[in-house]
């Protein structure tokens, strides 16, 4: 669901402004891209291992129905149960009843998008239950009331001292704002909650049809508690997060760290094949993997768009878009910030116009169609959401002053334009003159600055350098 606060443009005018949020979030999505790009560039195997994987999601898109009913067969053959939900709402209630029927009172989770994207901790929450994110940058943006800004950093957006004063607040203790002894104290509370917890939730990486089984990579080893410590273990697989066999798996590990993080491998990566047999020392009684499609079986079947569904959710495109860095996560409004969120959101969310908007987000500039490891062609997709949208709803106006700005500019006419700029910026400026001259200008202007335009033109300057070039010689 998208924010129901304000629209792209009103949420990101704040953000443009707040400088402690850029500051943040362009530091840690630089130094993101630089760890990517010193392990991608100088490694003469990267374009044959991104080939890999794009031939791998490929493959997994284009046999989605097949791979699925191979993976519930054999997951189901090693114990676990798969169930299948349509929408966020019936996600939600297949995880209470399951939680229900086991008698779970509090749940630690780990990770995962998806159930951000199904609302699963507002839903658990309200049925009394007791949720407690234990990724470390999930856990501080719950403290905090707020969402993810970022796909694998949640809490891009906080600097070390808001995260002390929510640890302090959360505690009640004293702390200090050094960075290690907050994770240390981290640790300590979440490890009570990993030892009570009744249930554990995750995400899936990627479920292997051949085998049944689902992976995860983490970076804290907190996925690896949730998954094996609680009786219970219910995963959430978003529709399309599939592979064909442990091949396809090997190369997906290939790339995931290195497009997400920059690292050759994650610090944990755990296969998990049905629950805990009888003569294994460590794993829950019961597994269940819920699938969530929640709009994905229409993005599938609609040519233009399918290939959207190869996405790992890597996060690469979000470290090299200049507008994300500008605007930061929240701004999208949506579960899925950047590229990635602006080409997502409105084909998961049809039925909400503001998503609509979020192609908009975008100078297609195409670094995200560069950075992405699995090929998916964000840009070109962003020009079809904008040209989807204006078939769907034309901006007959706006449409209507380019086509007039086209052909006046062709015109030797055009000579005027410089005089008539000139007078602008003497006066009240341009910006100013048109909002007051043209009104409906006013709502297209919110979010598109004009600079004011300079006092000597671009011809002014030319013949000034023709002149002095003339007296020269
Ligand atoms: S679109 Fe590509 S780069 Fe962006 S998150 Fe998905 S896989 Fe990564």
């Amino acid at each position: 669901m998208l924010s129901p606060e304000g629209n792209f443009a009103e949420r990101s005018s704040g953000a443009v402004t707040d400088d402690k949020l850029r500051k943040a979030v362009r530091k840690t999505v630089d130094r993101l891209r630089d760890l990517r790009r010193a392990d991608e560039l100088p490694d003469p195997k990267t374009l044959e291992r991104r080939a890999k994987a794009q031939a791998v999601r490929e493959h997994s898109v284009a046999e989605l129905p097949q791979l699925l009913a191979q993976f519930t067969e054999n997951c189901e053959r090693r114990g676990g149960h798969v169930h299948r939900a349509t929408d966020a709402h019936e996600a939600c209630s297949i995880a209470l009843s399951i939680l229900r029927s086991h008698g779970a009172q509090r749940v630690v989770k780990s990770k995962s998008m998806v159930t951000e994207e199904i609302g699963l901790n507002e839903a658990l929450e309200h049925a009394g239950l007791e949720v407690t994110e234990t990724d470390l940058g999930e856990w501080i943006i719950q403290l905090a009331g707020e969402k993810p800004s970022h796909i694998i950093l949640p809490a891009i957006h906080k600097t070390r001292h808001d995260v002390q004063a929510l640890f302090e607040a959360e505690s009640g203790m004293t702390l200090s704002s050094d960075t290690a002894r907050l994770c240390a104290h981290a640790r300590v509370r979440l490890r009570e909650k990993f030892l009570q917890a009744d249930a554990g939730v995750s995400g899936v990486n990627f479920a292997v049809a051949a085998t049944g089984s689902i992976a995860l990579f983490t970076n804290e080893g907190n996925g690896r508690l949730v998954t094996t410590l609680p009786r219970v273990h219910i995963a959430f697989l978003g529709m399309e997060r599939i592979v064909l066999d442990l091949d396809s798996l090997a190369a997906m590990a290939e790339v995931l760290p290195r497009s997400a993080t920059g690292q050759k491998l994650t610090s944990y990566f755990s296969i998990i094949t049905g629950p805990r047999r009888a003569d294994e020392v460590d794993g829950p009684d019961h597994l269940h993997v819920i699938v969530v499609d929640n709009g994905r079986s229409a993005v599938w079947k609609d040519p233009e768009f399918r290939d959207v569904l190869r996405c790992i959710r890597c996060a690469a495109c979000l470290n090299v878009c200049p507008v994300y860095a500008q605007v930061g996560g929240h701004s999208y409004g949506g579960t899925y910030p950047g590229p990635i969120g602006a080409v997502l959101t409105p084909l998961l969310r049809p039925e909400e116009r503001s998503a609509n908007e979020l192609a908009e987000a975008s100078t297609l500039c195409a670094a995200c169609t560069e950075a992405c490891p699995v090929g998916i062609p964000l840009h070109e997709m962003l020009v079809r959401l904008r040209a989807r949208e204006q078939k769907e709803h034309p901006r007959r106006l706006e449409r209507l002053a380019l086509r007039v700005a086209f052909r006046l500019l062709r015109s030797p006419r055009a000579a005027v334009i410089p005089r008539v700029l000139r007078l602008a910026a003497s006066g009240t400026g341009t910006a100013l003159l048109l909002k007051k001259l043209v009104p409906p200008l006013e709502r297209w202007q919110r979010a598109r600055s004009l600079p004011p335009a300079p006092a000597r033109t671009f011809r002014a300057l030319w013949q000034e350098l023709e002149m002095e070039e003339h007296h020269a010689h």
